[in-house]
């Protein structure tokens, strides 16, 4: 069974969670002189333009804000590093540019680095009792300082799905969201937030029913892809509709169409004549549609 590792997927550290019971553990790490450390600058990544840029300690400057420890590999601990000021010397790109220069895992490490100190510059007090909270096990968690809560990171599931008309159908569902694009020719698999107490296939129907008006019967997990602007992680699904006739939100999209195989196929490969835009192989919804478009799945 092949496996699709996206963008933002793949990261090849060992998160160490043996070495993160122990706080002086994680201090001696970082204090090494064979660790590495990742700059960061208002969630934006050091690189050199086709790599990431890891620094050793001695190179840190002093005064940074925030260090997590991101884990190990070859038995060298990895950090990424929070710098108020930009350094002499070094470059920084926002995380969504810079991930089509990348390695598959080095935009793993990214995901990771960048998710994680999201979550602590947004959660510097106890949501309980209002005290600060300090981060422990390396950057994994923050604890309050008075009422010694445990303060997890959290992640985001949404659910994304290309709908397909019905089973070994010749047309796909897609949308465009109302913003940014919302008078070009972008399409996109529609998708949403889960919602608690529901599952996958539920949230899956619902978001297709309120932004489509459209009733979905079989729901077929695909592929999943870290999604770090802040932490969510997109879980890809195929759907075969019930009905047909589209009755889009109005407030949530600015038009939602059925689209050919072939209308779809030139989109995906952005074929000089195709008549809409899909997203790039940079995100999970290209390679629902790219599977659908080649007949890679069984629905
Ligand atoms: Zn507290």
């Amino acid at each position: 069974m092949s496996e699709t590792v996206h963008t933002y997927a793949g990261n090849p550290l060992d998160r160490g969670e043996s070495l993160r019971r122990s706080e002086e553990t994680i201090a001696a790490l970082a204090a090494d002189d064979t660790s590495l450390f990742l700059p960061f600058h208002k969630l934006e990544v050091a690189n050199d333009g086709d790599g990431l840029c890891w620094l050793e300690r001695a190179a840190i400057p002093a005064g940074y804000r925030q260090e997590i420890f991101l884990g190990t590999r070859d038995n060298v601990a990895h950090f990424a590093v929070d710098l108020p000021e930009v350094p002499t010397g070094l470059t920084f790109t926002d995380c969504r540019s810079i991930a089509a220069a990348l390695s598959t895992e080095e935009t793993g490490i990214v995901a990771q680095a960048r998710a994680q100190l999201e979550w602590h510059h947004r959660n510097p007090f106890c949501a309980l009792c209002g005290a600060p909270s300090q981060p422990e096990r390396g950057g994994q968690i923050r604890r309050c300082t008075s009422c010694e809560s445990y303060i997890h990171p959290r992640t985001d599931p949404v659910a994304i799905m290309l709908v397909v008309d019905e089973p070994g159908g010749n047309r796909c569902l897609l949308g465009r969201p109302n913003g940014r694009l919302a008078n070009s020719n972008f399409f996109t698999a529609l998708a949403g937030f889960l919602d608690q107490g529901e599952s996958i296939e539920e949230a899956v129907r619902r978001e297709v029913w309120e932004e489509a008006g459209i009733r979905v019967g079989a729901v077929r997990y695909h592929s999943s892809q870290p999604w770090p602007f802040s932490s969510q992680l997109m879980i890809g699904c195929h759907a075969v509709a019930e009905t047909h006739e589209i009755r889009f939100d109005p407030v949530e999209m600015a038009d939602v169409q059925w689209f050919s195989r072939a209308e779809a196929g030139a989109a995906v490969d952005q074929a000089t004549d195709a008549a809409i835009r899909v997203p790039g192989a940079m995100a999970i919804a290209h390679h629902l549609i790219r599977s659908w478009v080649q007949a890679e799945v069984e629905l």
